[in-house]
């Protein structure tokens, strides 16, 4: 009984999420990390990136990578848009749109994927996505898949 309900709970969760993560397409979401990837301040790699993250509650917010001289002071479009989000009282995020202008489509770098995963759910979309039109979907857990993150810190551990 109490299984059928957990079950029952999640799976209505994550259909509300699936409708959430619907009221914007991917398109959409896409043509917001394109337009973010305008922004780029890149002088130095000249690889301009451009992200943008749908929250819970329907906002999306973006980011563009930003270098800097010293360059350990870069910052990722990913986490831009991360940090923006959550500096606006975001703590869900359903799906994210990464662009860049490269052959392939660009993944998100091992510090963004730590920082996706804090904050967006198992099943949280991640859509990569290159000037030329490819795009790829994933799941944040294909992109992580052995996570560390608060439950490892929890008082009962
Ligand atoms: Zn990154």
């Amino acid at each position: 009984m109490r299984i059928s309900r957990t079950t029952t709970k999640r799976t209505r969760e994550k259909s509300l999420r699936n409708a959430i993560a619907d009221s914007i397409s991917d398109d959409e979401l896409i043509e917001q990390a394109k337009q973010a990837r305008q922004e780029a301040h890149a002088p130095f790699s000249n690889f301009q990136v451009g992200a943008a993250i749908m929250t819970s509650d329907g906002r999306v917010y973006t980011g563009c990578n930003i270098e800097q001289s010293v360059y350990s002071l870069t910052m990722c479009a990913e986490r831009v848009a991360i940090f923006k989000a959550v500096s606006e009282g975001a703590r869900e995020f359903v799906k994210v749109a990464v662009v860049a202008d490269f052959e392939t489509v660009t993944p998100p770098c091992g510090c963004c994927r730590q920082s996706l995963w804090e904050f967006a759910g198992p099943g949280t979309k991640v859509i990569l996505a290159n000037l030329a039109g490819e795009v790829r979907r994933l799941d944040i857990e294909e992109l992580l898949p052995l996570p560390f993150d608060a439950t490892f810190l929890e008082d009962d551990r």
